[in-house]
């Protein structure tokens, strides 16, 4: 298949392995942002293809894991309730809240639906006029601008049985935590290239330059890994930080104007909590006064719910980089993906659940 087999090429990957051993005279910790990444790291084993100086540690872009506890709780309240349709991306339905998941609300009777879009979800609203129709609008940029287009429909079409529970984050403010972290061994980013298919990098150049950190754009396959990979090392070497495009069969300097003028028109950017991580400045949006009412915290009354953390699962530190997955006393024995503990174990994009799919068998000093 074109743009997915000559970047899963072995002799393409062999040859770029190489040209980073070559270029790697030092020892370097390099930060993948996205979950995707990580699952193609661990899955076609390219961390054991780097010469012993390099270290990948995993990054917090995984947006079923950064979905805060209390989101899930609200969640849960809300499909509870008889007259709504709750509707959620499908890996979300697992995820434990502080004491159900949206699973076990459907299974006790609730009408908890899988769509693959809130477009799905807005069919459901003119389907079902009697009924209230609840999206779950978790995520990075990339899925800002769907969700907003559901947002602006509705109240296009008058639908006022919609509307959408938001949890949306944002990339570089949690790039600005990791690095400020007194822990933080991370000395260059990949970052994730279907965010900067969005929002493009030109907002990645102050970091850079703010923290002396290289930041390359890097896709999925393990071409466009490695790729990423010789440009940091390359940066690094050199004494360089700069923002460098190894995606460009997708990723354009100034992204996708139209979505962003779609996600401008809808959002404002807001503080917002993470999972395991706790709230960071103006790392999320949050819908504008005039879209409100399509805001389902504030038509369910569940504004108010709060939740702290469990202090057993240590996926906080996992999403910033400061651990891997097999140094969790859990991880394997009380966590694994049927009975997860934390969201990094329960999503596909997850650092624990990759681990645990392609490494659970090793010790955690031979995982990575
Ligand atoms: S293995 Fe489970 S408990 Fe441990 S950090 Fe991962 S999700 Fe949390």
């Amino acid at each position: 298949m074109r743009y997915v087999s000559e970047f899963r090429e072995p002799s393409a990957a062999r040859m770029l392995a190489h040209e980073i051993r070559a270029a790697c005279t030092n020892s370097w910790t390099i930060m993948e942002v996205c979950g995707g990444q990580t699952h193609a790291i661990v899955r076609f084993g390219l961390d054991s293809m780097l010469p012993p100086g390099i270290t990948l540690i995993h990054g917090p872009g995984c947006p079923v894991c950064v979905t805060p506890l209390e989101t899930l709780d609200k969640a849960i309240v809300i499909a509870s309730r008889e007259e709504v349709i709750f509707c959620s991306f499908g890996d979300m339905l697992r995820v434990p809240g502080s004491s159900l998941d949206l699973q076990t609300v459907k299974s006790q009777g609730g009408d908890v639906r899988v769509v693959y879009s809130p477009m799905d979800a807005l069919a459901l609203a003119c389907k079902h006029p009697d009924r209230e129709v609840v999206f779950l609008a978790v995520g990075f940029e990339t899925t800002a601008p769907a969700n907003a287009m559901a947002a602006v429909q509705a109240k296009r079409r008058r639908l006022d049985n919609f509307s959408l529970l938001v949890s949306q984050v944002l990339v570089p403010p949690a790039l600005e935590v990791i690095l400020s972290a007194p822990a933080s061994k991370v000395q260059g980013f990949l970052a994730a290239g279907h965010v900067c298919t969005v929002t493009g990098y030109e907002h990645y150049r102050p970091i850079a330059e703010k923290y002396s950190v290289p930041i390359v754009v890097t896709g999925f396959e393990p071409v466009d890994l490695l790729r990423g990979i010789l440009a940091c090392v390359r940066q690094l070497e050199s004494g360089r930080a700069e923002v460098e495009n190894e995606y460009k069969r997708a990723v354009r300097p100034a992204g996708n104007p139209v979505a962003l003028r779609q996600i401008e028109e809808v959002f404002e950017v807001a503080d917002r909590k993470w999972r395991g991580i706790g709230e960071i400045p103006q790392s999320g949006l949050v819908l504008r006064e005039k879209y409100h009412d399509v805001d389902a915290e504030r038509r369910f009354g569940v504004e108010a719910v709060a939740t702290e953390e469990p202090s057993e699962c240590m996926s906080g530190e996992i999403l910033q980089g400061l651990r891997k997955p097999p140094e969790c006393p859990a991880f394997g024995t009380r966590c694994r993906p049927e009975a997860p503990l934390g969201a990094t174990m329960v999503s596909s994009e997850g650092a624990c659940a990759a681990y645990y799919r392609y490494r659970r068998n090793r010790g955690p000093s031979e995982s990575g």
